[in-house]
């Protein structure tokens, strides 16, 4: 049903032309079913093609419900249902009573696959076939259960559910169960629905009066294969540009049903209130190494301060919100920074989107404190009175000014306007400590390094300022598009639409340079910006993973969890993938804590396996339930034939897997979906190889 070249089939599945949830969850199942990326996008393309299609207004919820969300990050849009609404809906609906719910999900560990297996053995007893579900009904009734506040909102949350549950068939159940929980483990997540989006409008427009039938447009399917992959790249390139300027469905769908992919960057724009994905730092080894990959060019070092990063956005009206690296609105979190604006605002600006370091600040000596301090004050119900940490923010980067968008000015342009519009308040704003230099103040970049540790910074950050384009190159490949027609002309006119994927990244070829930006870009880890650690000057890479699982431990260790078994995310397929073993680096106060914490038979722990776990030939004494995320170091990667992390990527039959991994430390500010990824693991074994050290074979990596 889900074939790329028959989504008519689909089209033709559907009861009175709605999008039905079933139809999602037959995506889900295919998507689940499946490793391979072409599959995946090529089902989510299918189904987004079909609610476009037939059933336009659906898309969105069908977006919503893809990526388990109910709403962008900012907008704080909860579903604020604990397990009891859910364990007891499915007790009701289920006909089961607590231990045999507690059986079930104890067996398969997962609440979705708890559900279906309780709604399979009640099938019988079910006389009238339910009304389908559809997409627009379930995510409007996410919609309901989150705004559902107040006294009697548990009993409207629980008949919601009660309702949606009865309602459901088949692996329906399994997935509305496992959407209620928030954990939908299909990979269809975030990059993969922006692919999908973008390919979907280039085969697919929404039917008008004009042209009712919404046939794939006849431009693309007469073009070469080649060709076709560079259209869908650039298009892929558009809608995920838009996406990092402003990542809310709410304005791309609606924005990509109106205009189209042509105009969408004209509708999606940075938007003061609504947060923009952060630029990130490309990790260096040491000092040498970040002058090796900067040359000649001129760059700042700035200190890294050991903080939390905070995007400032304020209106004419002098409105302020604070978002998270995450996107999360912090704005209550800060009243002291909200407070602070009209003193740090100069005498010119209106408006402004900036980015900087929030750090705890001892505000009598103005020393820094660690982060652990910052996270230690209150998230909620925060008043000016009652702060009991006190921060500054050094800010480092200015997006908008004025209403103008500044994100393709080079970053000493952005800069400037930054030091010269903003007012500094002592002890309370100010902008980072930074060093300009080039190669040649090798010196003088190991002292501001030393500088930088000495005031409790992580290490520093290194950026261009200015941008480097080599004559020939036309800059962005969407600046004139306003059609497929033209998109299509664009790319066959242009060399390789694939050289603007490597765009900003320095990669010689034959000895030239490539071109390198001091723009800010959204969402991308470039060259332009290296950060140097402290922890990386010993020359080691580090990887963030999750514990997912513990042996009992031997001799001294009996009483503890070790070794611990450690996976990395694969963001394709939602699962976790164990890397290795780890048993060194922990202290004895360490091993308790995680004994207590992951107690057997305790909450945070199961006796099986999930099935989003993917550690073959692993058998464990308990399986962790995934929260947290640790920095580990390691001797180096190798190729594995037990462990099946980043299967397929590197090698087609051998996964990867770390020897001798040492405990560093939590990683207190990161969320599991932030981890490591098994793609940035095949990268870093992929650079150890280029740079041919010794590698063993995958031994005891404990
Ligand atoms: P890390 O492991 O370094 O925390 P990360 O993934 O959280 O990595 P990176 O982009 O790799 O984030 O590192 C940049 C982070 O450093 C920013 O998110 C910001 O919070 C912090 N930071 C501190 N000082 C600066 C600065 N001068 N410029 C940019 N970022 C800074």
């Amino acid at each position: 049903l889900f074939d790329p070249e028959n989504y008519k089939a689909l089209v033709e599945s559907l009861p009175d032309g709605k999008l039905t949830y079933g139809l999602l969850t037959r995506a889900f199942v295919l998507i689940n079913s499946t490793r391979s990326r072409i599959k995946i996008v090529d089902t989510l393309t299918n189904f987004l093609r079909t609610a476009i299609a037939c059933d336009p207004p659906s898309l969105l919820p069908a977006v919503w419900l893809t990526t388990n969300d109910i709403g962008p990050p900012h907008e704080q849009t909860e579903l604020g249902i604990g397990g009891s609404v859910i364990s007891k809906a499915l007790i009701k609906v289920g006909g089961l009573d607590q231990k045999g719910l507690r059986t079930l999900y104890n067996k398969y560990g997962d609440a979705g696959d708890a559900a279906f297996e309780a709604k399979v053995r009640q099938r019988t007893l079910q006389l009238r076939k339910p009304v389908p579900l559809t997409v627009k009904d379930v995510y409007s009734s996410l919609v309901k259960i989150s705004q559902s506040k107040g006294t009697g909102s548990q009993e409207v949350k629980q008949r919601i559910v009660e309702r949606l549950l009865v309602q459901s068939r088949g692996e329906e159940v399994r997935y509305l169960a496992r959407t209620l929980v928030q954990h939908l483990r299909i990979g269809a997540v975030k990059t993969t629905m922006l692919i999908a989006l973008s390919r979907a409008f280039l085969m697919t427009h929404p039917p008008d009066a004009s042209d009712p039938a919404p046939n794939p447009p006849s431009t693309l399917s007469k073009v070469p294969k080649e060709t076709k992959t560079e259209i869908f790249a650039a298009a892929e390139e558009i809608v995920k540009a838009c996406f990092a300027r402003c990542p809310n469905y709410n304005e791309i769908v609606p924005g990509l049903l109106t205009v189209g992919l042509a105009g969408l960057k004209d509708v999606c724009k940075l938007t003061v209130h609504t947060p923009l994905k952060p630029m990130l730092g490309s990790i260096t080894r040491d000092l040498p190494e970040m002058l090796g990959r900067l040359g000649s060019r001129e760059f700042t070092t700035e200190y890294k301060y050991d903080g939390q990063r905070a995007q400032i956005h304020c209106d004419e009206k002098g409105k302020v919100s604070i978002f998270s690296r995450h996107l999360e609105n912090m704005t209550e979190k800060y009243p002291d920074l909200v407070a602070l604006i009209p003193s740090i605002r100069g005498p010119n600006v209106t408006t402004f989107i900036m980015e900087g370091e929030v750090v705890a600040i001892n505000s009598d000596t103005g020393d820094l404190k660690t982060f652990q301090t910052l996270a230690s004050r209150g998230r909620k119900d925060v008043t000016i009175g009652t702060v009991q940490v006190n921060v500054c923010m050094f800010a480092f980067d200015l997006m908008q000014l004025n209403g103008e968008e500044l994100l393709a000015k080079p970053f000493r342009e952005r800069r400037k306007l930054l030091r010269e519009e903003f007012v500094e308040v002592e002890k309370r704003f100010t902008w980072v400590k930074s060093l300009d230099a080039t190669a040649d103040d090798q010196d003088a970049v190991i002292e501001f390094f030393k500088g930088s540790l000495k005031e409790k910074c992580e290490g520093v950050m290194v950026k261009l300022l200015d941008n480097e384009i080599p004559e020939g190159d036309s800059g962005t490949l969407d600046a004139d598009v306003t059609n497929l027609d033209t998109l299509v002309e664009e790319v066959q006119k242009k060399p390789s639409a694939k050289g603007k994927a490597t765009k900003g990244k320095e990669i010689k070829k034959g000895g030239k340079r490539k071109p390198l930006l001091a723009t800010y870009e959204p969402d991308k880890r470039l060259e332009s910006w290296l950060k140097v650690k402290k922890d990386y000057d010993a020359s080691t890479d580090t990887l963030d993973v999750i514990p997912i699982a513990g042996w009992h431990g031997m001799g001294r260790k009996s009483k503890w969890w070790s070794p611990i078994l450690l996976a990395v995310r694969n963001p394709d397929t939602g699962s976790l993938e164990a890397v290795c073993k780890c048993m060194s680096g922990f202290t004895d106060t360490f091993y308790q804590e995680m004994k207590e914490k992951y107690s057997e038979d305790g909450e945070n722990t199961t006796r099986t396996k999930k099935s989003y776990i993917e550690a073959p030939e692993l058998h464990p004494n308990v399986w962790f339930e995934p929260q947290e995320v640790w920095e580990i170091v390691f001797a180096d990667i190798t190729l594995s034939p037990n462990y099946t992390s980043a299967i397929g990527l590197v090698s087609e039959e051998r996964g990867l897997s770390l020897r001798f991994p040492r405990f560093l430390r939590k990683r207190e500010d990161k969320s599991i979906e932030e981890a490591s990824t098994s793609e940035d693991l095949a990268a870093m074994y992929r650079k150890q190889m280029s740079s041919e050290k010794p590698v063993g074979d995958a031994g005891d990596d404990g």
